[in-house]
């Protein structure tokens, strides 16, 4: 199965794409914690990313789009994957379309998880605050004033995307200011449908 998680910051698309895993065992390929492991090791990608990442913007398409590529041809991709905070813009889009073709591989499905924005920032600020509390690092960017600038990101190159795989017959969208639980079992009911009409 390969599935694209859609959504906002804050929306819940890395506690989903974690269970998905759970319950798939297919893994979770996110960007932004790919990018947080290069800026960790200090490679070269990571010193060119981490005061875009920082300022709450987005990194190059070029940079993004070489990490994924490189990372589905890893042999635990062979069954699949889930695709959590990428693409974020339609030129990635277009690069998945083009590896995934390239490889003789398709798509399955998209899901969108539907959140009010009014909610975000206050999910973004308890993350910060249950990272704190459990002795973990506090992103850099998990604050309301990097937060806004992530949000306005989002709605210039990302929610574009929508309208993208919906024209594709892609797009389900799912509601994510249910609990994690109800937002799970709609994300399953999503894929059998999918895997049904198959
Ligand atoms: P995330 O963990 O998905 O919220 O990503 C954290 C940050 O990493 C974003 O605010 C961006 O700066 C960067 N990032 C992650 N994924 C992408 C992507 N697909 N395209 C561009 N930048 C990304």
């Amino acid at each position: 199965m390969r599935l694209i998680l859609l959504g906002p910051p804050g929306a819940g698309k890395g506690t989903q794409a974690q269970r998905l895993v759970e319950r798939h065992g297919i893994p979770q390929l996110s960007t932004g914690d790919m990018l947080r492991a290069a800026v960790q090791a200090g490679t070269e990608v990571g010193k060119r990313a981490k005061a875009v990442m920082d300022a709450g913007e987005l990194v190059s398409d070029a940079i993004v789009n070489a990490i994924v590529a490189e990372r589905i041809d890893q042999p635990d991709c062979a069954r699949g994957f889930i695709l959590d905070g990428y693409p974020r813009t339609l030129v990635q889009a277009d690069a998945v379309e083009s590896m995934l073709s390239e490889r003789g591989i398709g798509l399955d499905t998209v899901v969108e998880l539907v959140v009010d924005d009014r909610a975000l920032v206050g999910r973004i600020v308890k993350r910060a605050d249950d990272a704190k509390a459990s002795g973990q690092p506090v992103r850099k960017d998990d604050n309301p004033a990097v937060f806004e600038e992530r949000l306005r990101e989002y709605y210039k190159k990302t929610a574009p995307l929508t309208g993208y795989y919906y024209a594709k017959g892609k797009l389900k969208t799912v509601d994510g200011m249910a609990s994690i639980d109800a937002v799970t079992a709609e994300i399953e009911a999503v894929l059998a449908a999918a895997a049904k009409a198959r």
